[in-house]
């Protein structure tokens, strides 16, 4: 059935997934939902999601999920427990896009395909005759004492009695990214904190990573020290310098490092560069055996193998290459024997096993940055409608909000999550 003409329409500025998902859940409640697109089609970052396979959520429980957005996680809660990663799994199997995690972790669609998923809303959005104006930017929005009452396009005006504002962050603009959604919000009064790229690679200062450009790590505890950062894997910290850690895998980059662990201190390496020239960052190349398992192992070999070389010993843990690093770090020859390195030598060695620093002095910037770190000031969004607290009748989804998670669909989520919500709570 069509939407009745006589009512009120309802805009979306964006149709990446948080804003087809207001979209749909809108149209669904009756409303006449209009689209704006700046791009030819929609959903073009989402096709570029997880490689192309989409990763959209994980299977974490919905508070642990919660907890994973750090210091924004009272704000992001009533988005997405309105739609936890459960409902938003059953939401797309009863559009026909059924999902599995073969990790038992992330989730993605059974089809491997972002295609499917951004396909599956467009029809449905297009069976409830949402309308959509592709190549469409919005250019400015009209307020009217304090309430929102249309907005401006290149086109002319456009009368809407709600806007839902999800135009996304300044990440890959070749995807769409820019700042225009950051710019339609400051023109509506609200503040925009401090934008910067995150889930993105860095740039070390040390040119050996270089060298080892290509080559893996499976598992390695990233972190970084910073005066007023809050936070060790999760817990709060005494005084004085504390870390950020994340653990996963590194990627060697032909300019620094890479990989889902440095992704995920990424936003914090680069908020922390917005004020200073480089950022120390310390790499456990072996998080999983401690310091006095080291020392206990080392005393054996020097008993049992004393003949080995350090390089040998090293590398049947390192890749080569990297056991060379090492080595040279701490200053050690790589022929020695195990037997002959001297207490401080291994003492040395076990720290830059556990420790080995790295100088980073930049990020490889919004066009390689998967999100945006910064936004829309949440402290003006109400978080149970998430409509602004300065206009009314305005609504935010997804990243232009000042919200950014770790790797792992806790993005998509959001955007779905937060997308959902707002369209719950357009109706008048
Ligand atoms: C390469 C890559 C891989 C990723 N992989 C994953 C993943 O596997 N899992 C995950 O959870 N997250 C992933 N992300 C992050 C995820 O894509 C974003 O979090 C998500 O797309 C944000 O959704 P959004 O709707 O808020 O914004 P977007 O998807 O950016 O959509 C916003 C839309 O608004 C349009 N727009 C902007 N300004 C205007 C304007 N003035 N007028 C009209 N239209 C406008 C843009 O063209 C765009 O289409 C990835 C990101 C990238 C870049």
């Amino acid at each position: 059935m069509n939407p009745n003409p006589n009512i009120p329409r309802v805009a979306i500025v964006g149709a990446g997934p948080a804003g087809l998902m207001a979209a749909l859940i809108a149209a669904r409640a009756g409303e006449r939902v209009v689209v704006f697109e700046k791009l030819p089609e929609p959903g073009v970052r989402l096709l570029a999601t997880g490689g192309g396979h989409c990763n959209f959520t994980n299977t974490l429980a919905t508070d642990d999920f919660v907890r994973r957005f750090d210091a924004k996680r009272r704000f992001v809660a009533p988005a997405i427990k309105a739609l936890n990663a459960n409902r938003l799994r059953l939401f797309f199997e009863e559009l026909g896009v059924a999902s599995h995690s073969p990790d038992g972790f992330h989730v993605l669609p059974v089809s491997d395909s972002a295609r499917s998923v951004r396909d599956a809303l467009l029809q449905a959005c297009r069976k409830l005759h949402v309308e959509f104006r592709f190549n469409g930017r919005v250019a400015n929005l009209q307020i009217d004492r304090g309430h929102v009452t249309g907005i401006l396009t290149s086109h002319g005006t456009e009368p809407a009695a709600r806007v839902v504002l999800a135009a996304g962050g300044a990440s890959y603009p070749n995807l769409g990214g820019g700042e225009s959604g950051f710019r339609l919000a400051r023109l509506a009064g609200h503040t925009i904190m401090p934008l910067c790229p995150a889930l993105v690679p860095l740039v070390a200062r040390e040119t050996w990573p270089a060298a080892l450009a290509g080559v893996t790590l499976p598992r390695v505890a990233v972190s970084l020290a910073c005066q007023g950062e809050a936070r060790v894997a999760g817990a709060a910290h005494a005084a004085g310098a504390t870390h950020t850690t994340a653990t996963g895998s590194l990627l060697f980059t032909h300019q620094g490092i890479s990989g889902p662990a440095v992704l995920d201190v990424s936003g914090r390496v680069s908020s922390a560069l917005m004020t200073r020239k480089a950022v120390s960052v310390m790499i456990d190349l072996v998080p999983d055996r401690m310091i006095e398992t080291w020392q206990a192992h080392i005393e054996r070999l020097r008993k049992e193998h004393g003949a080995k070389t350090v390089l040998s010993v090293l590398a049947s843990i390192l890749p080569a290459a990297l056991a060379k690093v090492v080595l040279e770090h701490v200053d050690v020859p790589v022929a020695t024997g195990v037997a002959r390195l001297s207490r401080e030598q291994s003492r040395k060695l076990i720290m830059a096993i556990k420790h080995l620093p790295l100088t980073i002095t930049a990020t490889e910037g919004f066009g390689k940055a998967m999100v945006t770190k910064g936004g829309i000031d949440l402290a003006e969004v109400c978080p149970r409608t998430l409509e602004s607290k300065r206009v009314r009748g305005l609504f935010f989804a997804g990243e232009i909000l000042d919200v950014d998670g770790p790797c792992g669909g806790f993005n998509l989520q959001w955007a779905f999550s937060s997308g959902f919500l707002a369209a719950q709570n357009l109706m008048v």
